[in-house]
């Protein structure tokens, strides 16, 4: 499903007094069947962005475009609830609006109360839970003896349930232990690899989300600073720097030691495979 922005600005209560521009003419896209992150540090707009794309707020100038719709200022949308269906947004700290006693019924209320209509409820819940890698018989918990990292599996799978062809993370890894992010962050690969999800992660993590996106879209102060292929965005290490933006450590490093070596090193993820790169020239 195709999102792009086209010279898009925001602003918050538009026209009066306490105007308050939240994005400044965004051109950008995100891609199709990849990891994309959505980087910036706290006010940048990223929240905003992710309520342009599923319409729970409409462009002051601009257009966004999300598949067949064209979102624009003072357009009502028709079917907006079509809309919202394909785009899943997992909200920050998801866990903290549960409030039922079964997971199961948990995962159903999503679906009821947007009005989801299907005759395959219980079928479509299960393939929610197996979709995240959890077992059928945890539908029967209470969701509150569950540990985080899998309070955080129920939250996608809830959203996971109405099938939407993108999956919106808002800082899914905040607040968990490391093997928890490391059991999301495959999640979050195989929901891209196994089930062709397009993926959007906020995070201001850099190191977390480095390891696992494709491209970035980097916001500072409502504006585009830098978007593209992680590699090729991080590689401008001084023009991040110096708007404010860090670059992850594995880039840092390797950075270094190709000034050491005096020699390139290939693009890598993490450090055990700069370790194998450096080893080819020591
Ligand atoms: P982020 O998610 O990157 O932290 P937001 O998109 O939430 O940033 O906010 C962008 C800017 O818009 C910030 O300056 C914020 O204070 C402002 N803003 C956000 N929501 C509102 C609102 N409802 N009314 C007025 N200003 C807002
Ligand atoms: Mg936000």
């Amino acid at each position: 499903m195709e999102i792009k922005f086209e010279n898009v600005s925001y602003y918050y209560n538009y026209g009066t007094p306490i105007e308050k521009q939240a994005l400044d003419n965004i051109t950008t896209e995100i891609k199709e069947n990849q990891i994309n992150g959505l980087i910036g540090p706290s006010g940048s707009g990223k929240s905003t962005m992710i309520e342009l794309i599923n319409g729970l707020i409409l462009p002051t100038k601009g257009v966004v475009h999300v598949g067949k719709h064209r979102l624009r200022n003072n357009v009502r949308i028709i079917n907006a609830n079509n809309l919202r269906f394909d785009i899943g947004i997992v909200f920050q700290n998801p866990e903290e609006q549960f409030f039922l006693k079964t997971v199961k019924k948990e995962i159903e209320f999503g679906m009821k109360y947007f009005g989801y209509k299907t005759d395959k409820i219980d079928e479509r819940v299960k393939s929610a839970i197996k979709m995240v890698g959890l077992e059928e018989d945890i539908l029967t918990r209470n969701p509150f003896s569950l540990s985080g990292g899998e309070k955080r599996k129920i939250a996608i799978a809830s959203v996971l349930a109405f099938n939407p062809k993108v999956i919106i993370l808002d800082e899914p890894t905040n607040g968990l232990d490391t093997t928890s992010k490391e059991s999301l962050v495959r999640l979050i690969k195989m929901l891209k690899d196994k089930y062709n999800k397009t993926i959007i992660v906020v995070s201001h993590d850099v190191d977390t989300l480095f390891k696992f996106v494709d491209n970035v879209i980097i916001l500072s102060n409502g504006k585009l600073l830098a978007q593209g292929n992680k590699y090729d965005v991080f590689k401008r290490i001084e023009y991040l720097n110096s708007n404010g933006v860090k670059v992850p450590q594995i880039v840092q490093f390797t950075h270094k030691m190709e000034e050491k070596l005096g020699k390139k090193i290939n693009d890598v993820d993490n450090v055990i495979d700069l370790i194998k790169e450096i080893n080819k020239y020591v």
